[in-house]
């Protein structure tokens, strides 16, 4: 019997490739060999600590080879692996880790202050530190190397669930996104067509793998192809650059705010970067500027759409049409069925807009322990509702043009405004708040925050980004603040959030 899921991918690579690079950090490089004994060895030291066949584990920290080998580790146990936005503050993380209801989490230094500021988890049973462990924690490194080498063969089904991932909404508290090994392994061979992956890609892994892009978009096909993933920490424009230029990458994947800093950086010009094949951009519509300056150095894009809940990739742009169809999303990938509807879910003509809806292998069977948000995210017939507007051309392809759901990007990370009215309502001197996106030349859009005070309070936007600091991640945090006497509503006392997106424009 071997693991059908993804967990079974090191033992399977080890036997056909054992010699090949898998994964490199820094001066640290890893054979697929090597990633197979440490997996093995972490699933050993994971199930001592109680881990079974459907149990959470948690990873919170910058990328790292530690998140590939903890994921493996907690696959090849049946287990459940729940990566974490280090960028989150510690009520945040508190929130995912009782809502997964994690027994271990394995963090990087990085994070050690939120892992301190923690409230008592009683359902943890062990807690790993990468470097410099508190009393009660065990470092990564010396546990891992005890650990029992002997093969672990424990079944996983198809439709086992592989990941929670965490997105916020519209309401309420953030959702986990549950996705199954199906749901991986059908994404992993869609890039691996779209893409064209060669078994001697050199990946670098630039977006957080926190994240469903970075994760199932790059590491997880190069790792199925026998490929080599160069690790970034986090995103930093000069370290991409020596990155490239040092391993010869030859794929990289990243957010529009990510290749417009590289563009924009002074080693553009005269930088290497003949090696790279593949550019794939995701997130948001490349702009058709940012397509030119890369095309007159012979780079093109692919592009994707999707989300989390799809796996997230719904369409695909091959780089072969990114300068014929530009701004397009692309059409939707194999065995992945895409409508665009109206309201009464009937479908638009061409050019019409309305919303997206997915349906396949790839899309999320639910939310983690939700059934309500879950019921409220499908139709009929197993549609899953994007909350996305988009229109079709005559040939299929989709463009994605507004969104339904209250929303905006902002460096590629997605802030719900909901979630940030819902902290700032903790204020007391605010008695009302409304919070959208507005342009910005550097992250896409940054928030701008709408505030009514309460009678006879008074309150300032440095005292509400205070307030803010230490209850959400920074990037949630508004740019701006205007306290104004009033909202502007709809007849039926709905705040009007396209009039305050129009008035905070320059
Ligand atoms: P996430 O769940 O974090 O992957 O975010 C998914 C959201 O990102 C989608 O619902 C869209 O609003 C947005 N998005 C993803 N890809 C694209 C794209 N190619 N063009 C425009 N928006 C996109």
């Amino acid at each position: 019997m071997q693991n059908a899921g993804v967990g079974g991918w090191p033992a399977r690579r080890a036997q056909m490739t054992p010699d090949r690079t898998a994964l490199v950090l820094h001066d640290r490089t890893l054979t697929y060999a090597q990633v197979h004994e440490r997996t093995t060895k972490l699933a050993s030291r994971l199930r001592e600590a109680g881990v079974r066949a459907g149990d959470r584990v948690a990873y919170l920290g910058p990328n790292h080879t530690a998140f590939a080998e903890t994921m493996f580790a907690t696959h090849l146990l049946g287990g459940i692996f729940v990566p974490l936005n280090f960028r989150l503050a510690a009520p945040e993380i508190a929130y995912m880790l009782e809502n997964s209801g994690a027994t271990v989490l394995i963090y990087a230094p990085e994070c050690a202050a939120v892992v301190r500021a923690l409230p008592d988890t009683p359902a943890l049973l062990a807690i790993i530190a990468l470097a410099s462990p508190a009393p009660g924690e065990r470092e990564y490194e010396t546990w891992l190397s005890e650990g029992d080498p002997t093969p672990i063969d424990v079944p996983v089904a198809l439709d086992d669930v592989a990941l929670i991932l965490y997105t916020s909404g519209t309401t309420g508290r953030p959702k986990g996104a549950t996705l199954t090994h199906a749901n991986l392994v059908w994404n992993t061979f869609n890039i691996m067509i779209g893409v064209d992956v060669a078994s001697d890609e050199v990946t670098l892994i630039s977006a957080p793998l926190f994240h469903v892009a970075a994760l199932d978009q790059t590491l997880l096909p190069t790792f199925a192809k026998g490929g080599c993933s160069v690790i970034m920490p986090s995103w930093n424009v000069d370290e991409c650059y020596d990155l490239i230029e040092k391993h010869g990458v030859t794929w990289m994947f990243g957010v529009t705010t990510m290749f417009a800093a590289f563009a924009r950086s002074p080693r553009w010009a005269g930088a290497d970067l003949s090696s790279l094949r593949n550019l794939m951009s995701g997130g948001a519509a490349i702009p058709a500027a940012l397509i030119r300056t890369y095309q007159e150095r012979g780079l093109v894009f692919c592009q994707g759409y999707g989300l989390t809940e799809t796996a997230p990739g719904a369409t695909f742009l091959e780089a072969s049409q990114s300068t014929r169809k530009v701004g397009s999303a692309g059409v939707p990938v194999f065995f992945a069925a895409v409508r665009v509807v109206r309201p009464d879910l009937t479908d638009v003509a061409v050019g019409e807009p309305g919303e997206v809806l997915v349906k396949g292998p790839n899309v999320t069977p639910g939310y983690w322990r939700n059934p309500e948000a879950t019921a409220a995210a499908f139709s009929e017939g197993g549609w899953f509702h994007s909350g996305d507007i988009a229109t079709v051309d005559e040939e299929g392809h989709l463009y994605i043009v507004d969104r339904v759901k209250d929303m905006y990007i902002s460096g590629g990370e997605n802030v719900y405004p909901a979630e940030v009215e819902g902290v700032m309502f903790e204020h007391p001197a605010v008695a009302e708040v409304a919070v959208v996106g507005v342009p910005d030349a550097t992250w896409g859009e940054v928030g701008r925050a709408f505030v009514v005070r309460r009678p006879g309070e008074d309150v300032t936007g440095d005292e509400l980004r205070d307030f803010l600091l230490g209850r959400l991640a920074k990037y949630k945090i508004p740019r701006y603040f205007d306290v104004v006497d009033d909202l502007p509503r709809t007849g039926s006392g709905k705040i009007q959030k396209p009039e305050l997106r129009h008035r905070a424009l320059p």
